[in-house]
């Protein structure tokens, strides 16, 4: 498995005196690692864009805007990426003056102090467990890119699947449709009625097939940076869709609401479903459901809360699943894609959905959104 290029195993060296860096040099390179000197800060920069397994530098060679330059360097990085970096420092007793250095030198991150005159073997040492967990770095960037890889094909393939099938299962419902009607007089009661359930398999899978493509596609159509939405809109249009299906006596209503960086269509979906929910989900009592916002740090914290059924706490991670459902068909109708559906939103967007609830007291369904 190749994790790193030549370029990436390299051990870049500034050292302000030419005498030093070749020595470091000459010792790196007999212990079979590959050293390159920098001339400056500049140069070591512009190295580190090409690829670098770690750093050594003399700690006279750091001025301030060098320092500078290779955090600014440093914070450009992805995540995976924290490189190792040895200081080598004045030898001497620690001083007022040293300390505060050290401690000044810790933005750079990974940083290990090595006081002069250091041995060879210690230079060496230093630099192989530089090396070593640089190493593993590369390797858990590898794993991610697999894991991007194979992520963006498995959403390739269920995008196809479910694009693909919704012709002949539509040709399947409407063929035994044609068939009840045209034939329906020649068959016996058990020949309709094994014809009615083909017709009512086919209607299902339409269903769910419409709703997996609705979750294929819920997150890959996010924008990097979506128009604000303000989620009071947002939020009459998700209720006039659902009109119908409020029960005569039901109230739904509101804090205050702000505008919000999520796509307008993400969050009427988020919505949508979780008030329609809401209002599927409800028992005997008439019909309240509350949508809250409130701002923690740099989230908003939304809240659809409802006065019904509830969700027994063993089932609140699971019914985020797709196809995860808790009743039957019969009593209350759904494919399950709904709760899977909203928390890819919310994920996409940088927050998170869970619910708090108590059997028979009702749900409290929240989803964040960074502010
Ligand atoms: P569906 O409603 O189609 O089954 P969802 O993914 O929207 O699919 O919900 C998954 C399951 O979570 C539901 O089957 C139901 O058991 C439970 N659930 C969701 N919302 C509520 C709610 N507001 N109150 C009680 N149970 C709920």
């Amino acid at each position: 498995m190749m994790v790193a290029s030549a370029l990436e195993e390299r051990i870049l060296i500034v050292a302000p005196r030419g005498r030093d860096a070749r020595l470091i040099a000459t010792t790196l390179s007999e212990d079979g690692l590959s050293p390159a000197i920098c001339v400056d800060t500049n140069a070591l920069v512009e190295r580190l864009e090409e690829g670098a397994a770690a750093v050594m530098i003399a700690e006279e060679a750091l001025s301030v805007e060098g320092l500078e330059a290779i955090t600014r360097f440093l914070d450009s990085q992805p995540p995976w990426s924290d490189i190792p970096i040895v200081v080598l420092t004045h030898s001497g007793r620690a001083s007022l003056a040293s300390m505060r250095r050290a401690r000044e030198l810790e933005v750079l991150g990974n940083i290990t102090f090595l006081e002069r005159p250091a041995r060879p073997d210690t230079v060496r040492s230093s630099m192989r467990a530089a090396l070593r967990a640089r190493l593993r770095q590369y390797e858990m960037r590898h794993r991610q890119e697999v894991l991007v890889r194979v992520n963006a094909d498995l959403e390739r393939f269920a995008y196809s699947a479910s694009h693909d099938l919704q012709e002949p299962i539509r040709n399947v419902a409407i063929y035994s449709e044609i068939l009840t009607m045209r034939y329906g007089s020649l068959l016996d009661q058990a020949g309709l009625e094994f014809l009615g359930n083909v017709r009512a398999g086919a209607v299902r899978m339409q269903m769910l097939v419409h709703d997996l493509l609705t979750y294929t596609q819920a997150a890959s159509l996010a924008d990097e940076d979506p128009e604000p939405s303000d989620a009071s809109a947002v939020l009459d249009t998700a209720l006039q869709n659902l009109e119908a299906s409020v029960p005569d006596g039901g109230l739904i209503t509101r804090d205050s609401l702000p505008t919000i960086r999520m796509g307008a269509v993400h969050l009427q979906q988020l919505f949508q479903n979780l008030i329609g929910n809401a209002i599927k989900y409800r028992n005997e009592a008439p019909l309240r459901v509350h949508v809250g916002v409130e701002r923690i740090g740099d989230l908003w914290r939304f809240s659809v809360a409802d006065n019904g059924i509830g969700i027994a706490s063993e089932y609140k991670h699971q019914i985020f699943g797709i196809f995860k459902r808790l009743h039957t068909q019969q009593k209350y109708p759904g494919t399950g894609i709904g709760l899977a559906i909203c928390q890819r939103i919310a994920e996409r967007y940088g927050g998170k959905i869970w619910v708090e609830s108590e059997i028979e007291k009702g749900s409290r369904f929240i989803f964040t959104v960074p502010v």
